[in-house]
């Protein structure tokens, strides 16, 4: 075949390859020219794993008529004029080519109207063949929609994963934009249904508790400002990272954006992986999300056609930067990593000094320690200590170990080493709050979390069953249909397989719905629907485990186990603590939490000044 130039469509569908990978590649883009644009609102639609449908709705500059023909050009940018603006760049974009890019292969349509023009403007571009421009009633902003992405790239689409699979990907890619600019209210629908909102109002753990869910408020530490003796000159290091309780087994939760740009880079992770050391677990991830602002001159950010690596001049330095204010965050959040029994003195006041005795107060109950099993776990008040809602304390319990070590071997020297098994015969002698059993054992008193205590022994029954191969399924005599969202549907996709291991028998039944036909025969008379949708949310977030299969059995254990709250007879108490005792890890549950703490003799009789 002679030389040829190649015309404008092929090239457009060539370079449309390099740009936009996939879906979620199109919809970063779009969110980067919103953004740039200064929006303060952005609402996403995703359709069919983003093959139907991406829209993204802003209300930005929006951009004048005139110049709409011009941003659907190939190198058309208002970003950038000379080579040296790339090195000052503090906009997303700047090569000027993602919406040519969608547009070549998609139906594509554009509505835009700046703050001063009286009317919008529509422009339509199928699969890279322009429209021309009509006048749209349009609001102030810009609306992309891209339909049938791919549409004219078989190959492209063959690519692709399931729809589920991409819609994940998708939303990740917008929850990293909305994490770090809380300033900017998000909100994303995936197939009409909300997937999630920020409110805009700039406080950055609201915004990654409405798209990582509660748990994240409380463990998330601020990133504290370092002093001039810690600060490496030139970078500035901002954000949150999570304490360690609340780690990953993957890196999907740990952002890191150097001057507002979502980057990877495998130097920033493990300089802030560092900065944990032995707080994580092996295979256990932290989540975060890390702001770095530097001078534009220090990073080139145009080494990558997506832009999702950077270079920097000085890349050890920035490492520094984020491994010391990791540091400095962790050690101010936790002065002491084990959790331990935290006592107070009656005026609910931490006591400073862990062998100070707590103030006395007399008791009105005459009950002595262990005398007698009582029913209802009565006869304590007035309490003069609790054991705090958090672990976090500054009284050592020996016995208590940190998340972090919850091997089944007693440390030497600790109070339940003299017998052959890690947890000592006890006697159970109350409930407390419907959530903690109290029993009595050699020495001194232990607090059991019922739920965490009834999860390890689930998940090791789960194991056992599986090793044996003798899986006790429950079969329903009318599958169970259970309506998902798109990420449960997504994290069942990936789990059907170790579902079905472990006991389970579920059947896509229909769009983002599963028929439940069988469920372990250890699980019966939890309302299995229920608990299926946190279990899948669970998964979804990436799981707990050395493995898929081990995530899903921690998983499945936790959901289904007794949950706090709810009251148990003392026979059900002593048949639950009776099986704890059996288990080959009974201090911690399958995710790593204590399930138990233990209050020894010698520290009841310090309490009590009777030493
Ligand atoms: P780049 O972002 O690299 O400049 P794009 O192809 O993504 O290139 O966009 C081309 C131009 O279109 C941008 O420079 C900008 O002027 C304009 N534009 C694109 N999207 C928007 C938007 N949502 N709001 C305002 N202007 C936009
Ligand atoms: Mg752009």
């Amino acid at each position: 075949m002679p030389i040829r130039l190649l015309d404008e469509r092929v090239i457009g569908k060539i370079a449309a390859g390099e740009v936009i990978e996939r879906p979620a590649s199109a919809l970063k883009e779009l969110v980067e020219n919103s953004l740039d644009a200064g929006a303060t609102t952005i609402s996403v639609a995703i359709h069919k794993g983003g093959t139907g449908l991406i829209q993204v709705v802003d209300n930005g500059s929006g951009i004048p008529a005139a110049e709409l023909p011009l941003a659907l050009q190939r190198h058309a940018t208002s970003k950038l004029t000379t080579w040296d603006d790339i090195q000052r760049i503090s906009s997303l974009g700047f090569r000027g080519e993602a919406l040519p890019s969608i547009a070549a292969v998609s139906d594509f349509s554009l509505r835009s109207r700046t703050a001063d023009a009286s009317v919008g403007t529509d422009l339509d571009v199928v699969y890279g063949v322009a429209r021309p421009p009509r006048p749209a009633a349009a609001v102030h902003g810009t609306r992309v929609t891209v339909r049938d992405l791919f549409g004219n790239v078989p190959a492209r689409r063959k690519f692709l994963r399931q729809a589920g699979t991409e819609t994940t990907i998708m939303v990740r890619s917008i929850a990293a934009y909305a994490l770090a600019r809380p300033d900017v209210s998000f909100q994303v629908t995936v197939d009409d249904r909300r997937s999630f909102a920020t409110d805009g109002r700039g406080d950055e753990i609201a915004a990654a508790v409405a798209i990582w869910g509660t748990e994240i408020g409380p463990a998330a530490i601020a990133l504290p400002e370092l002093d001039a003796a810690g600060a490496v000159p030139g970078v500035m290091v901002a954000g949150w990272i999570g304490l360690p309780e609340i780690t990953r087994s993957h890196r999907n939760s740990l952002l890191f954006f150097v001057n507002g740009r979502w980057v990877q880079n495998r130097t920033l992770i493990f300089a802030l992986e560092e900065a944990y050391h032995s707080l994580l677990m092996v295979g256990r991830h932290p989540v975060g999300v890390v702001r770095i602002q530097l001078d534009p001159a220090m990073v080139d950010v145009n080494v990558h056609p997506t832009k999702a690596e950077v270079k920097f001049v000085d890349e050890r330095s920035v490492a520094r930067a984020v491994s010391r204010a990791a540091h400095r965050g962790l050690s101010e959040a936790r002065p002491n990593e084990v959790p331990e029994v935290h006592l107070r003195d009656s005026s609910g006041n931490s006591s400073q000094q862990s062998n100070r005795p707590l103030e006395f107060r007399p008791s009105t109950g005459e009950r002595v320690w262990g005398a007698s099993p009582l029913g209802d776990g009565a006869g304590l008040s007035p309490r003069p200590f609790e054991p705090s809602d958090r672990d976090v304390a500054e009284l050592p319990v020996p016995g208590v170990r940190s998340t972090a070590a919850t091997s089944a071997q007693p440390e030497p020297g600790s109070d339940v080493a003299f017998t052959p098994r890690p947890v000592p015969v006890l006697r159970v002698l109350g409930q407390v709050n419907g959530t903690y059993i109290i029993a009595e054992g050699p020495d001194g008193m232990f607090m059991i979390d019922q739920h965490a205590a009834h999860e390890r022994v689930m998940y090791e029954r789960i194991l056992a069953d599986m090793q044996g191969k003798r899986i006790d399924r429950q079969p329903f005599l009318d599958p169970m249909i259970v309506e998902l969202t798109h990420q449960q549907f997504g994290a069942f996709e990936r789990s059907t397989a170790e579902l079905e291991a472990i006991g389970f028998q579920i059947d896509e039944f229909g769009p983002q719905t599963v028929a439940i036909r069988a469920m372990p025969a250890m699980m019966r008379g939890v309302n299995i629907g229920d608990r299926l949708r946190l279990i899948l949310d669970e998964l979804a977030e990436g799981g707990t485990g050395e493995s898929w299969l081990d995530a899903v059995a921690i998983s499945a254990a936790c959901h289904t186990s007794i949950r706090a709250g709810q009251a148990l007879s003392l026979a059900e108490m002593r048949e639950l603590v009776a099986q704890l005792e059996q288990t080959d890890q009974p201090r911690a549950c399958g995710h790593g939490r204590p399930t138990m703490l233990h209050l020894s003799q010698g520290e009841l009789e310090r309490q009590f000044s009777r030493r």
